[in-house]
């Protein structure tokens, strides 16, 4: 998905992808970075002359959607619009004009009526789960959405006898039922802006450095990690495990996650080894040994995803690490630690053991993140793939490459 956009220093035109976080102007050099969180973006308009433009609103779900049954934990990869106002007049999505498009983000001086959403997209969730689920052996006893774009998408449409697509031009429907008033649904202008800020380090001024779609940026003058809050960068606790070896290594990014568990033990990782029956004999360290939550905090396939979150979680690899961003390459953080700590019980779920005896307990469990650290480690470059012995994960490069625009 490709979006028109200006730069906000100096106003120049450019084009970026819809992943896109951090923009460096190609006339003034400036980079900033975007913060909003649910963006809005508007679909090309025909020359519709002097009628009125009304903008549609579309909810769009990029992301995963991963559900527990009986056979296991299963996931569909959603990436769908639907109505965010309840109106048969209208399409119910945009289809795939989304990803055929160039948008642009809205702005308050575009001109036309903004229909307010009124169906929360919490509630439209909810109704795409329903139909997802309807494919599944009951019971279900736990989902999960792990979706790292929400959007709204407005679709131009104006009023000729009946009501006309303004990206097409052409009509989609004949004559307006008697008494409908299209104006009379909640609306009216917009005042949605792009929030952004200018890449800058907030201790030292230096300029920040990261990936066009990272959600961290880094300054290499005072060593420290920053992430977008509401309206400002906020520090982001970092550590990096050190190479052992004197090869080229990639760093890859992991949230590791401090949870509170309620209506299961999960204190320690012996806890955590009695809930997944590990095939080990629990010592008595592993008592007082607290039990962390991993994730990859850069986005790959569901598979991978459950694959190598399990492989680090039973691994629960500890030491006293460095705070400092490693040299080297660094792979952008892709995956929010909210989206991350999100797919905690899914994890989790992954490990029951018998899970047919547990998986019913899954409603009563409650996870609660804590405190999260972003923690860097060295993969070796071997072949096409990027290597970790010591936690034994292999990873195929051209997955990762793959999984980027996802
Ligand atoms: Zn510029
Ligand atoms: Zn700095």
């Amino acid at each position: 998905m490709l979006v028109d956009y200006q730069c906000p220093q100096c106003g120049a035109p450019a084009t970026i992808e819809e992943t896109d976080r951090l923009f460096s102007c190609g006339f003034c050099r400036v980079k900033s970075f975007l913060l909003s969180r649910v963006y809005r973006y508007l679909l090309p308009c025909c020359n519709a002359g002097n009628r009125a433009l009304v903008f549609f609103p579309y909810w769009r779900f990029k992301g995963i959607f991963f559900s527990c049954t009986r056979q296991g934990i299963g996931y569909r990869i959603l990436d769908i619009s639907h109505q965010a106002v309840q109106c048969d007049l209208f399409p119910a999505s945009v289809g795939l004009r989304s990803q055929a498009m160039k948008l642009r983000f809205v702005s308050p001086a575009t001109q036309g009526y903004f229909l307010t959403p009124t169906l929360p997209f919490k509630d439209v969730l909810d109704a795409i789960q329903n139909r997802y689920e309807q494919d599944l052996a009951p019971p279900v006893f736990h989902r999960d959405f792990i979706g790292d774009t929400l959007s709204l998408l407005y679709s131009p449409f104006y009023v000729d006898h009946g009501i006309v697509d303004a990206v097409l031009d052409s009509p989609i429907c004949g004559e307006l039922p008697l008494n409908f008033d299209l104006f009379a649904l909640p609306g009216g202008d917009t005042d949605w802006t792009l929030r952004f800020i200018a890449a800058q380090c907030p201790t030292c001024g230096w300029d920040l450095d990261g990936d066009r779609d990272t959600l961290v940026l880094h300054c290499k003058n005072c060593d420290s990690a920053w992430q977008a809050g509401k309206a400002k960068f906020t520090p982001l606790p970092l550590v990096h495990v050190p190479a052992e070896t004197d090869d080229e290594v990639a760093w890859l990014p992991f949230w590791r996650i401090q949870a509170q568990s309620q209506g299961v033990r999960l204190a320690s990782y012996a806890d955590f080894a009695r809930l997944a029956n590990l095939p080990r004999v629990i010592q008595t360290k592993w008592e007082t040994q607290p039990f962390m939550f991993w994730s990859p905090a850069f986005k790959v396939r569901p598979r991978d995803f459950l694959r190598l979150s399990r492989r680090i979680i039973l691994e629960q690899p500890r030491g006293d690490w460095p705070p400092t961003i490693p040299e080297g390459f660094l792979y952008p953080v892709t995956l929010p630690v909210t989206e991350a700590a999100g797919a905690l019980k899914i994890n989790l779920a992954a490990f029951m053991k018998p899970p047919g005896l547990l998986y019913p307990r899954l409603s009563e469990i409650q996870i609660k993140p804590e405190v999260s650290t972003l923690v860097y480690f060295p993969f070796q470059l071997k072949g096409h793939d990027l290597v970790n012995t010591a936690l034994q994960i292999r990873i195929n490069r051209q997955t990762l490459v793959f999984a980027r625009s996802l």
